[in-house]
């Protein structure tokens, strides 16, 4: 896996040998210059992707910049947020940001508890922000643990879903697919649609919503598909693929 550069002089000597990449700016840690090439497990490329400071991704530059929307929107320092699957340099700053914020995962060690997202040993209307990023593309019955986020959500609060848009209509794999990181499924861009009835309202976010300087796509190629090791996934044309957030109210 790709590691930023963690020290300032080998950021010097990296943008040096990069003097002529187009320079982006990044919304988390306010570096600016080239980003650095992501090299995923199944030997794709992802360019232009990763902070050589702080390590973002363009996933996690979008959702730092709607969550500063959000903020403004809904005052964070009044909540209580949940956040299943924490991102750990988001830790620090959703520590900051809410009047109280707890971590859950499935599998995770260094969390507050552990938990099940489609079985929450919690007490309904107990969060007034439950997130989870990157988590239900793992979760065989989703509606379930959506219905779950509802459940513990106030009225009034937000449940913030971000999954990898991979496919322009979301196809359900047989079984976890361990050489996609164990996704049950490729949500397409359909995805966030089909979970608004549980919900009051659904506003969602795309790498288009923001400014280019930010660099909130993959640049990836997904033509290849179908293929030995996944089966079920389609080709999907491009190299500038969008990100998107959906944020349902309770
Ligand atoms: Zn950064």
């Amino acid at each position: 896996m790709t590691r930023p550069y963690r020290s300032l002089w080998e950021r010097l000597k990296f943008r040096r040998r990069n003097r002529q990449a187009t320079r982006y700016r990044c919304p988390v840690c306010g570096y600016y210059g080239p980003f650095m090439p992501f090299h995923t497990q199944d030997g794709r490329t992802s360019f232009d992707t990763l902070c050589p400071k702080c390590g973002s991704r363009p996933r996690h530059r979008l959702m730092h910049l709607v969550m500063d929307i959000l903020n403004k929107q809904y005052v964070f320092k009044d909540k209580k947020a949940l956040h299943f699957a924490p991102e750990s340099f988001f830790r620090d700053q959703y520590r900051a940001f809410f009047q109280q914020y707890v971590t859950t995962d499935l599998v995770m060690e260094d969390v507050d508890f552990k938990a099940d997202i489609c079985n929450l040993p919690l007490e309904d209307r107990s969060f007034d922000v439950v997130l989870a990023c990157h988590v239900l593309e793992h979760v065989k019955d989703d509606r379930k643990a959506v219905s779950e986020m509802r459940r513990i959500c106030r009225p009034g609060g937000i449940v913030i879903i971000q999954v990898p848009i991979t496919a322009i209509e979301t196809i359900e794999y047989p079984a976890p697919n361990p050489y996609e990181t164990d996704h049950v499924r490729c949500p397409g861009r359909d995805y966030y649609d089909q979970f608004r009835d549980l919900f009051t309202r659904m506003e969602t976010f795309s790498s288009g919503d923001f400014d280019d300087s930010y660099q909130l796509y993959a640049k990836v190629d997904w033509s290849g598909y179908p293929n030995e090791h996944s089966p079920y996934r389609l080709p999907l044309s491009g190299d500038k693929h969008a990100n998107r957030i959906a944020v349902y109210s309770v």
